[in-house]
């Protein structure tokens, strides 16, 4: 049985005191790590402060990007070694608006995915298609290509411990969700490449989550999908309340 993963991913949003404020409200409130894995992914400048504020409770603390190198020139980025240091566990990696908006491509995702390995952070792969793909039915070719590249070259183990979020673009904050069955369907095939690439056991390891408009309105039937073991979310993920129903769904 793959245990649910539900991750609140804030994008550019809070300041410091909101992020804290939001910690300190959900932190006693969470079910169990045992039962559902609940993550926050924020930016930056509140790691240290949501790591801090959420030792010893369910809540796990996940950062939005980071480079891959270790160390070195490269202005304005954040090295893998850092967010271990701070007590950070998860790692989002190659977002859509990560390969849109700063153009990431799958080569560098797939580093990435490995130094998060190297540096025992769990990686939260995104992939997806976007509108045209999809109308183009080119969208299982395409998540496919997106899920083999990321993570070409990680051995079986490894490959069994990553987090797939499967994200359409044309979803991701328009309102505009996936059917369950939809969404459902992409993970499927999903967990089909992952049997063609690894093996059984690892297909059947991975957790794949759905991300794109859920919210407590919608998330129990896409939760009760047979190949959705979570969700990414954005919008939903910024009020705690909104949160916390969320991951009791999980
Ligand atoms: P929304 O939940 O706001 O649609 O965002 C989804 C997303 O991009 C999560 O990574």
């Amino acid at each position: 049985m793959r245990k649910q993963v539900i991750a609140g991913n804030w994008k550019m949003n809070k300041t410091h005191t909101e992020a804290e404020d939001f910690a300190q409200t959900v932190k006693n409130d969470l079910p169990a790590a045992e039962q559902v894995e609940s993550v926050i992914c924020a930016p930056f400048p509140f790691l240290q402060k949501l790591v801090e504020v959420t030792k010893d409770t369910p809540l796990e603390i996940g950062a939005q990007n980071m480079h891959y190198e270790e160390k070195g020139a490269f202005t304005g980025e954040v090295s893998p070694v850092m967010l271990k240091e701070l007590g950070v566990t998860y790692v989002v990696i190659g977002h859509s608006e990560r390969r849109e908006i700063f153009k990431e491509t799958d080569e560098e995702v797939n580093k990435k995915v490995h130094a998060a390995f190297e540096h025992g952070l769990t990686p939260i792969v995104c992939v997806g298609e976007t509108l045209e793909q999809r109308e183009a039915n080119k969208t299982m070719e395409h998540v496919e290509g997106q899920v083999k590249e990321a993570l070409e070259g990680l051995n079986q183990q490894q490959a069994s411990k990553v987090i797939i979020a499967y994200e359409p673009i044309w979803a991701i904050g328009t309102g505009r969700t996936a059917s369950a069955e939809q969404a459902n369907e992409v993970c499927t095939h999903i967990r089909k490449a992952l049997q063609e690439k690894y093996n059984g056991d690892v297909a059947e390891a991975v957790r794949i989550q759905y991300g794109g408009s859920v919210k407590p309105a919608n998330v129990d039937e896409l939760l009760s999908q047979s190949d959705i073991d979570g969700a990414l979310v954005g919008g939903a993920s910024l009020e705690a309340a909104s949160f916390l129903k969320l991951v009791e769904a999980g």
